[in-house]
């Protein structure tokens, strides 16, 4: 990020402008929106220039820029529209100790306005340092839709009353009243009478929630996908904006925790796949510790939280203490993986069910029914898979399963550093070793990525994910 955001309190201050044609109006179009004392410079200005220092809108010199000019002001814009002119403006400018900016010139400039959606009081700027004008306005189009005009009244309502909401408790009880009003009550109250109406309505609000009973605690068991954010559902994506309190696994991205209510309190509890038994009694305490005090607790869990995720222990927790519950169900691990190769976990004709197991559990490599899963066809996804990979491998062959069942192992799936892995049940040790895997991994049995599979009777293929489609 070269360029830092602010947003700069302009009432009373200086801001000076040399140039006289469109360029220096469309500048002063956002400027006179400030409080702040617009100083033009133009010898020659257009008419509607002098119309807005006629309105007293702007102070107009009818001369060039000259040094000293720009003494005290805390903005200096170079809008001449011509190069060497600018040049010269915002050498004087700079020299006089204000920030410059040169139109159209990122380089020249020591700031830069973004495109803006204006609801005054509420003001979203959006900036791509220049990189991508097309999307800043893409970005601004889209917004100008979303947000309702009437915004910036309902803003301003609540801005005057700010005070009177300090009757409610600081924190979520506040919250709860503010959120209530920008959604529901003060939408109504402007429809339904106008502006006059709006004051009114605020104390009507504020009443309802001086009385309302404190808000239970809540905790939604929410499956954040195996990693990339646009795997979330919409749903996620609501819990993470309201939660007061994350708990999350290690195996949520940096990404996806971006997503939640910024003054949300974030605890990464740190367990990958399986954990020490100490440490789940201390989450299941946390969890409820916050729930108790009246916290929407989301409890990230990487994939879907009803696999390999520990979810009963921790609802068994909530129920023990009283706690209301939720559970948002997320895209696991094997259903990215298999969508990263072009595969389905199940097929008519080759299986009719598929196998989610587990290469660990607490007491260290987990037993299956492998006979079942020994035959041709037959579709199993290991999740924590990576130690138990020779032991996998001995107990298949064991039952008779064929060295040349195809085997696919997926790293980080979803992810931009993703690494699928093509194999054979025969070659599968030493191949996942070799691999050196660094990231959560998935091993299919069964399953060669679908581009691939005529590679398999000679080497071990490596696909990385880009290169998937060239093989
Ligand atoms: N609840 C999770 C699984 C938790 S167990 C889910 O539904 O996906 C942890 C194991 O899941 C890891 O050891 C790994 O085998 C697998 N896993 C999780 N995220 C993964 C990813 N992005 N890519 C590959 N495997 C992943």
């Amino acid at each position: 990020m070269r360029h830092y955001p602010v947003f700069l309190d302009l009432k009373g201050r200086r801001v000076v402008l040399a140039g006289g044609g469109e360029t220096a109006l469309a500048k002063l179009r956002l400027l006179t929106k400030t409080e702040a004392r617009i100083e033009v410079f133009a010898a020659d200005p257009v008419p509607a220039l002098q119309a807005l220092a006629d309105e007293g809108r702007i102070h107009l010199h009818r001369r060039g820029f000259a040094a000293g000019d720009a003494a005290g002001a805390a903005l200096a814009y170079a809008a001449a529209d011509d190069e060497a002119e600018d040049r010269r403006v915002a050498a004087l400018a700079r020299a006089d100790g204000a920030l410059v900016n040169v139109v159209d010139d990122l380089n020249a400039s020591d700031f830069i306005t973004p495109a803006i959606v204006d609801r005054d009081p509420v003001v979203v700027a959006i900036g791509t340092e220049g990189a991508a004008p097309v999307l800043a306005r893409r970005i601004k189009a889209e917004l100008e839709e979303r947000l309702p005009a009437s915004l910036g009244l309902l803003a301003r309502a609540g801005r005057a009353f700010r005070r009177a909401a300090e009757a409610l408790p600081h924190g979520r009880p506040r919250r709860d009243f503010w959120s209530d009003w920008y959604d529901r009550a003060g939408p109504k109250a402007l429809e339904e009478g106008g502006t006059a109406a709006l004051a009114p309505a605020l104390e009507r609000t504020l009443d309802d929630h001086r009385h309302a009973r404190p808000r239970a605690g809540h905790v939604a068991f929410v499956g954040a996908g195996p990693g990339d954010p646009d795997l979330l559902t919409l749903k996620a994506r609501k819990a993470l904006d309201v939660a007061d309190v994350v708990i999350h696994d290690r195996l949520v991205t940096p990404a996806i925790l971006e997503l939640a209510r910024r003054e949300a309190v974030m605890i990464d509890v740190g367990k990958e796949g399986f954990g020490a038994s100490a440490a789940q009694d201390d989450i299941d305490a946390l969890i409820v510790e916050h729930a108790r005090k009246g916290a929407q607790v989301v409890r990230l869990k990487g994939g879907d939280p009803t696999i390999f995720g520990r979810l009963d222990e921790e609802i068994d927790a909530c129920d023990a203490a009283g706690i209301e519950w939720s559970v948002v169900p997320g895209i696991t691990a094997a259903s990215a993986a298999v969508a990263q190769i072009g595969q389905s976990l199940t097929r008519r004709t080759r299986n009719s069910s598929v196998r989610l197991l587990t290469g660990h559990d607490m007491k260290g490599f987990a037993e299956h029914d492998w006979k079942a899963l020994a035959p041709p066809g037959e579709v199993a996804a290991i999740y924590m898979g990576k130690r138990a990979a020779r032991l996998v491998q001995g107990r298949l062959m064991m039952h008779g399963a064929d060295p040349a069942t195809p085997v696919t192992v997926v790293e980080n799936a979803s992810r931009p550093d993703s690494r699928t892995i093509a194999t054979t049940l025969g070659r599968m040790e030493p191949t996942i070793s070799d691999a050196g895997l660094t990231g959560p991994a998935l091993v299919l049995i069964g399953l060669a990525p679908r581009h691939a599979a005529y590679a398999l009777d000679g080497q071990d293929v490596r696909i990385e994910l880009k290169e998937e489609a060239a093989l």
